[in-house]
């Protein structure tokens, strides 16, 4: 669906598929220079990095393997509590890997933090992060994020995996959402 398919419940487009599609070529020429002759293990979170994930991966001219987990925060309200439970484990074994968590957004960066601590624990021999998408808190946690897409203002954004209540999901590109959506 493009952006346009909702433009009433969107405050404003925010990022064009055009140039998502060119970020992460960008992104992909820096990643396939850090990993060269190497296979790295990209993990993707659960279910916002479903569409950065598959465009990156194929995008990249360099042989990975692929893999997913699922995480929850704890606590209902829209702040991260950094308190964060697995739903979904990875499949594989990290003993010796490069692995490149693969993001869609980084907002308190409390999420972040606990996952690089939890696979860094499993024996990856490097881990590493890739966000498509940065808000300024994130600047609070310290998380190194080798890989960053755009950074963008504090707002609640839709969109490339990116969702309000599971909808949006499916749009091409990144909008802010319109409050009247949400109040
Ligand atoms: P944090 O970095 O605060 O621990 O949490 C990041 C997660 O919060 C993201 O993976 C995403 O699920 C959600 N999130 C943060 N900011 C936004 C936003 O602007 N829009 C949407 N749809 N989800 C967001
Ligand atoms: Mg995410
Ligand atoms: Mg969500």
């Amino acid at each position: 669906m493009e952006l346009a398919d909702v433009r009433d419940d969107l405050d404003r487009e925010l990022i064009s598929e055009r140039e998502i599609v060119d970020k992460i070529a960008e992104l992909c020429r820096a990643i396939e220079r850090d990993y060269e002759g190497r296979r790295p293990l990209l993990v993707g979170v659960l279910k916002g990095a479903v569409m950065v994930m598959a465009d990156l991966a194929r995008e990249l001219k360099l042989h990975v393997d692929m893999d997913w987990m699922a995480v929850s925060s704890y606590g209902k309200s829209t702040q991260s509590s950094g308190v964060v439970r697995i739903l979904k484990d990875l499949d594989s074994d990290l003993a010796g890997r490069d692995v490149l968590i693969v993001e869609d957004i980084i907002d308190s960066g409390l999420t972040l933090s606990w996952l690089l601590g939890n696979l860094q624990s499993r024996g990856a021999a490097s881990v590493k992060v890739c966000a498509l998408l940065r808000k300024p808190d994130a600047a609070k946690v310290d998380v190194p994020v080798e890989y960053v897409g755009f950074d963008i203002p504090n707002e609640f954004v839709v969109g490339y995996g990116l969702d309000y209540a599971e909808r949006y999901r499916n749009l091409r590109g990144i909008g802010v959402l319109a409050p009247h959506v949400y109040s």
